[in-house]
């Protein structure tokens, strides 16, 4: 199936079994915003603590903070976000729709990028176990023409980024003859800086009001209270400050589902350290955090990442990790080492002194900042992509069956009575009473035995446990593993022991 069809279902599969509803969805939805439904959102809340304990519980000098969206405005002119955080749009003066350059040209590079795979695929069929692959793309004619051009391509595109050269981006996107995808053509614009970020008025008159943003990012919460958190929590560098929190972007394009948000989550680890040791931080971050990702067993190949070529005015280093989507390799999570700039900065802008006094140094500094900045919605969406799996059984049926890590589905186990009647839903109800303080539970009475397997399949429920005549007198149930569909007979009193094992958070949070 292609990969456009396989996302499509993925978005229809997120609605129909309540992960994800577009929002105010009974008006026609608003644009690129969204809800989390009843298995949403606690698949999104198990992300989140999964995200919070590898942080928070794991590292005894990383504590939490959860503050305020609505913050002094003078922060986001220290942060640069009022002069800098822009977006280079550009128009199609046929279809009036609008882009954002950068990403138009990042799609021409991921399309040569293609042309590569597909000549490497090839000739992988062809020569079979033979292949080498590395000797191939060195010296096959064809990969070379196109990595030249896709080399050259990506250093003019580099050097206007960084030059912020908007007249060449335009001109780049002419030159490489991109087309607007609606209508074909391409009588483009000229390309215009857009700035991202929310605001609204606070305050009850209109002349006594103060403008305020809805914040782009939660860190400068995590800034703004360092000095705070460091003195009340005695806190010695190095160490971090974990948040979760909202944060909002007027993105121009939102396309692609929850991948890019008007409104959406963040879960961001600031880590404060000595200057000169920042790089030395930001390579164990990036290793750290691309481990977290692995121990959810989606498999290697799914992950890549992708060093920035312009990098934030406040940044010296800075890396994506990738995720394989069904639309190709895209940004889940940045990690930037910040250098003192936003510190220094709020030093600066608010007067007062930020500074960090090391005994074993003596000496007192602004610490430099590792970031580490993952998106809960596009963690969701990775997630949800990597486990929707459509399958066909030996008896000729097909189920479709998200396979989540246990620690992350919604719910972790369903209790069904194999018919309505002899006393059978009130043993079922007897187990959930005592399973239910340990896990989230759900009973289903309806329907077929083999259609509320299916339906727990495509919640990615791990167990069913499915209760009949003789576990009245025997007080044994039968338990169906989602993945293998095998079934085993267990005594009701080891359903705990069986399902704790594989769906406590422990299990993945050893493996980073
Ligand atoms: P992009 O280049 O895709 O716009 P970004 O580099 O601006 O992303 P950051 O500012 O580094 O993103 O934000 C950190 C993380 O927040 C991203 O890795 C992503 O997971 C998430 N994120 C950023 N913008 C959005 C959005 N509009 N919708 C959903 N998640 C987002």
């Amino acid at each position: 199936m292609a990969q456009e069809d396989v996302f499509k279902k993925i978005v229809s599969h997120c609605k129909e079994y309540g992960f994800v509803f577009p929002s105010s969805d009974i008006y026609d939805g608003l644009g690129a915003v969204y809800d989390y439904g009843q298995n949403g959102v606690e698949l999104k809340n198990n992300i989140k603590r999964y995200w919070w304990e590898s942080m928070v519980l794991l590292h005894d000098n990383i504590v939490g903070i959860d503050s305020a969206i609505f913050m002094h405005p003078t922060i986001w002119k220290a942060s640069g976000h009022v002069d800098a955080f822009n977006d280079p749009l550009i128009d199609n003066r046929d279809s009036k729709k609008r882009y954002r350059a950068d990403v138009l040209i990042e799609e021409q590079l991921a399309k040569m990028d293609d042309k590569i795979e597909k000549e490497v695929a090839k000739a992988a069929k062809r020569f079979g176990e033979s292949f080498d692959e590395a000797q191939f793309r060195s010296t096959n004619e064809r990969v070379l023409e196109h990595s030249n051009k896709r080399e050259a391509l990506h250093q003019r595109f580099a050097k206007a980024l960084n030059d912020s050269n908007l007249e060449e981006l335009r001109q780049i996107i002419i030159d490489e003859e991109i087309v607007c995808p609606i209508s074909g053509t391409k009588n483009w614009t000229e390309v215009r800086q857009f700035n991202l970020m929310f605001n609204t008025d606070m305050g009850s008159t209109s002349d006594g009001a103060m403008k305020v943003y809805l914040r782009p990012e939660t860190a400068q919460g995590i800034f703004v209270n360092y000095l705070n958190v460091q003195k009340t929590g005695r806190m010695k560098i190095p160490f971090g400050i974990a948040q979760i929190g909202k944060a909002f972007r007027n993105e121009i394009v939102a396309r692609q589902f929850i991948f890019r948000m008007r409104e959406f989550e963040q879960m961001e680890m600031q880590f404060f350290v000595r200057p000169g040791e920042e790089l030395e931080w930001f390579k164990q971050w990036k290793e750290t955090r691309l481990k977290w990702h692995k121990a959810l067993g989606f498999g290697d190949k799914s992950y890549r990442y992708h060093d920035h070529d312009k990098l934030a005015h406040y940044a010296n280093a800075a890396t994506d990790i990738e995720f394989l989507m069904p639309f190709g390799y895209k940004e889940v999570e940045g990690i930037h080492s910040r250098t003192n700039f936003d510190l220094s900065q709020h030093e600066k802008y608010s007067g007062k002194s930020i500074k960090y006094f090391d005994p074993e140094l003596n000496e007192s500094y602004t610490p430099y900042v590792i970031e580490t900045s993952i998106g809960v919605d596009r963690m969701f969406l990775s997630v949800m992509c990597a486990s929707y799996c459509e399958e066909q059984l030996e008896n000729g049926e097909s189920r479709v069956v998200l396979k989540l890590p246990a620690p992350l589905a919604p719910i972790k186990l369903a209790v069904m009575p194999l018919i309505k009647k002899d006393g059978l839903p009130e043993k079922a109800r007897e187990i959930i009473d005592t399973l239910k303080f340990e896990f989230t539970c759900q009973y289903d009475e309806k329907d077929s035995i083999g259609k509320r397997y299916r339906r727990q399949d495509a919640i990615g429920t791990p167990y069913c446990v499915t209760v009949d005549h003789q576990t009245l007198e025997d007080d044994c149930v039968t338990i169906r593993f989602r993945d293998t569909m095998e079934q085993e007979r267990v005594p009701v009193k080891e359903l705990s022991n069986i399902i704790s094992e594989k769906v406590c958070m422990k299990s993945l949070l050893k493996k980073i």
